[in-house]
């Protein structure tokens, strides 16, 4: 597993063509390396204590430049939209009990884009992601 680091998202927000700003700065600090794939909300709270005037705009425009640029990309396993710093094909585990979300890496030489049919007729799989749902090991232990 492999996380976008400040640096890989800093240079997304170059090549998105906006300016390094403190805030856009702590943006993507805040993001890279979060294993916790955070809402837009989640990080605004973290930051507002160190930039009071920022605003969810600025968060969800940064954000937005980095999924475009491949910083980082949005998941969404209803609810909020998260964003995740691993965008490498990966699968998640959600827990049911505390809401924890883990990255589930794909077995070796699983290719997640062929190989797989839809029942669908006619549709053409482009991608698979799954969502295991259930407890976490330290939920399932105190259940
Ligand atoms: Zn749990
Ligand atoms: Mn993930």
């Amino acid at each position: 597993m492999v996380l976008n680091t400040t640096a890989d998202l800093v240079a997304g927000l170059k090549r998105a063509g906006l300016k390094l700003t403190p805030q856009r700065l702590a943006i993507a600090e805040c993001l890279a390396g979060d294993g916790t794939h955070p809402t837009a909300q989640e990080l605004h709270q973290r930051l507002t204590e160190r930039f009071p005037s920022m605003s969810m705009a600025t968060v969800y425009n940064t954000l937005s430049a980095l999924t475009r640029t491949a910083g980082c990309r949005e998941l969404d396993l209803g609810g909020a939209t998260r964003f995740d710093p691993n965008v490498t094909p990966h699968d998640h585990a959600v827990c049911e009990r505390c809401g924890a979300i883990r990255d589930v890496e794909l077995s070796p030489g699983y290719d997640a884009t062929a190989g797989e049919q839809c029942p669908l007729p006619g549709f053409r799989v482009e991608r698979i992601e799954r969502v295991y749902r259930g407890l976490c090991a330290q939920c399932a232990k105190a259940a």
